[in-house]
């Protein structure tokens, strides 16, 4: 009863703004015709990844076609997980959008990029029992009060049905800022930085793991492992954006 009260009681401003304030885009806030949309400017500087690219990662492959094709990183190193797919590259053109979600800014978005992520993760989706987000240590989860990457995996949840298990794995070290650091470093970076919390949530199923970016596939893959250790029957990563060179990490 209370809980009602006050869901509906903040959800009053937010009803009140949406009828005061026009549509704004998602990346940069510009009035826009529809919620969820991004202005003909952010629109035209976002690079959504379409094929070719590449069967494990997912990371675009130029100049080549083909289902099957891998880029060299995955060819010299296979992921643990299985397949990994982004809905845009994150560049100079999108980075905003994906910072203003990790900062708290537009966490009303996540609802909207979820049908980005559910474009994008096509067959990984289909197959997947349960989704769970990428965690964040539950330092930087007092200090940020959310998760974005849970925000994401939640909204993903509602609008497909699938079952989300926010809990299923716990950062069990506060690891450095990926940024800055190359491939090597990064997979030192968050060795062991997991556990699997709730092992009946994911054992014999598939899991579809959900961060705001991709960039190297390490924290992804240190996911993966636990999970699979677990008993996980697949582990595939849906990424809202992913870094289109991760051998040159700037950011
Ligand atoms: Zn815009
Ligand atoms: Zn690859």
């Amino acid at each position: 009863m209370l809980d009602t009260f006050f869901s509906s009681a903040r959800a009053v401003p937010q009803l009140l703004l949406d009828a005061v304030l026009p549509p704004q885009c998602l990346a940069c806030n510009a009035a826009v015709g529809a919620p969820g949309n991004l202005c003909p400017e952010c629109f035209s500087a976002f690079n959504f990844i379409t094929a070719p690219m590449c069967r494990a990662c997912g990371v675009p492959l130029e100049g080549v076609a083909g289902d099957e094709l891998v880029c060299g990183a995955c060819a010299h190193e296979p992921q643990v997980f299985g397949q990994a797919r982004a809905a845009f590259l994150y560049e100079s053109g999108s980075r905003a959008l994906v910072l203003k979600l990790k900062h708290g800014d537009r966490t009303d978005a996540a609802a909207h990029l979820a049908r980005w992520l559910a474009r994008a993760g096509g067959p990984l989706l289909e197959r997947c029992d349960v989704i769970a987000p990428v965690p964040l240590h539950r330092w930087r989860l007092f200090m940020r009060t959310y998760n974005q990457s849970a925000l994401l995996a939640n909204a993903l949840g509602k609008l497909t049905g699938k079952s989300v298990r926010a809990d299923a794995l716990v950062r069990i070290k506060a690891t450095r800022s990926q940024g800055g650091l190359d491939r090597r470093a990064r997979r030192r970076n968050v060795a062991r930085a997991f556990s699997v919390r709730r092992p009946a949530a994911v054992e014999g199923r598939h899991v579809l793991l959900v961060d705001d970016v991709l960039t190297t596939g390490a924290t992804a893959n240190a996911c993966a492992q636990v999970l699979l250790d677990a008993g996980a029957a697949g582990v595939d990563v849906l990424a809202l954006a992913r870094v289109p060179h991760p051998g040159r990490v700037s950011s």
